[in-house]
Order: C-alpha cells, then structure tokens, then sequence
C-alpha cells in the first residue's frame, strides 16, 4: 500500500460508499492503521491509499484505545470556528493554517457494520473534517486562505512537478 500523492486526480474522485463489511474490509483498516502510523499521520482516508472507499482511520492520540474507523461518514453538525496548522499525507512536508468549526459531529458505521456519533472538538474535530473532505473529494489547500494558498504556492508547485516526474515512464535499460 501506498500514499497517493497531490496532484494525483484520484484525490479528487469523491469514491463509493461500503457496502460489504467483511474481512477484506477489517483487513483495509488494518493496513491503513499501519501506514498512517508510519507515515506519522493522525488519519487516512481510502482515496490516499487508491481505495475508492468511503472509508477513513483517525487516530489524534497514537494510543490504540482512541483508534477510529469511520465507514461512510458524513458530518451531522458543526459548530464554532478555530484556526489551526494543518497538514495532510498527501502533500508531504506543506502545513497551512486553515479555519475549520472548533467541534464537530459525525454519523458514520464501525466494522461491525452498526451506526454511531463520534463528536471531537480541536484537533479530533479538525481530523474528523479533513477526513470527510477526502471522501468528498475535497483537498484541504482548497480551505486555506487566499494569503495562505499564496505563500504556499512554490511548496505546491514543487509537489506538482515531482508527481509530474514519477508519472513519466521508467527509462528502459539495455543490458
Ligand atoms: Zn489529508
């Protein structure tokens, strides 16, 4: 499993929802739990890890007890505003301040195929919507300030043409 990376499109095809839970789906989280850990990460959604899925994993503290799997989320209520740092697995090495509601409410299934509500504030709160962007589609310099999106434009140019370069074909060597 690997990240995807922006400007990849697939970041921007909002993806199906779950309609299976089985083992193959217990097994997608688990291997997502891991990449995000290795990736020092505090959530992953399916469309970084090229799993067109509604599917999601936070974790704002790395203890195993907080660990959450979000199947087909969708945010019921927010409220507040906060501005905060804020970075993404996909765009490794760019942070940017961007205003999110301070506390946030999401309907979504666990593994087990029965609903819930997780209602996070600050950094949890935060998560919870950058996740549910990713399911939408929607990529978080998007959400940062016109002021923002402008200081960070060489970062992001510098993120483009190097996922321009890996897409090129590997040269083919004669022996
Ligand atoms: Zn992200």
């Amino acid at each position: 499993m690997e990240l995807v990376l922006y400007p990849d499109p697939a970041l921007k095809r909002p993806p199906d929802r779950v309609e299976v839970f089985d083992e193959a789906l217990r097994a997608q989280v688990q291997a997502m739990f891991d990449l995000m850990y290795k990736s020092k990460g505090v959530g992953l959604a399916g469309p970084q890890v090229d799993y067109p899925r509604r599917l999601a994993v936070i974790n704002t503290s790395w203890e195993p007890k907080d660990e959450l799997v979000l199947v087909n989320p969708e945010i019921v209520s927010m409220s507040g505003q906060e501005v905060d740092e804020e970075g993404c697995l996909s765009f490794p090495g760019l942070m940017g301040k961007v205003e999110r509601a301070k506390v946030c409410t999401v309907h979504a299934f666990g593994l087990d195929g029965k609903p819930f509500e997780v209602t996070g504030e600050g950094l949890l709160a935060r998560a919870l919507q950058h996740e549910v962007d990713h399911l939408d589609g929607i990529l978080f310099v998007t959400r940062l300030s016109p002021a923002e999106r402008q200081a960070l434009k060489k970062d992001l140019r510098e993120l483009e043409t190097k996922w321009k370069e890996k897409q090129k074909p590997k040269r083919y060597i004669r022996k």
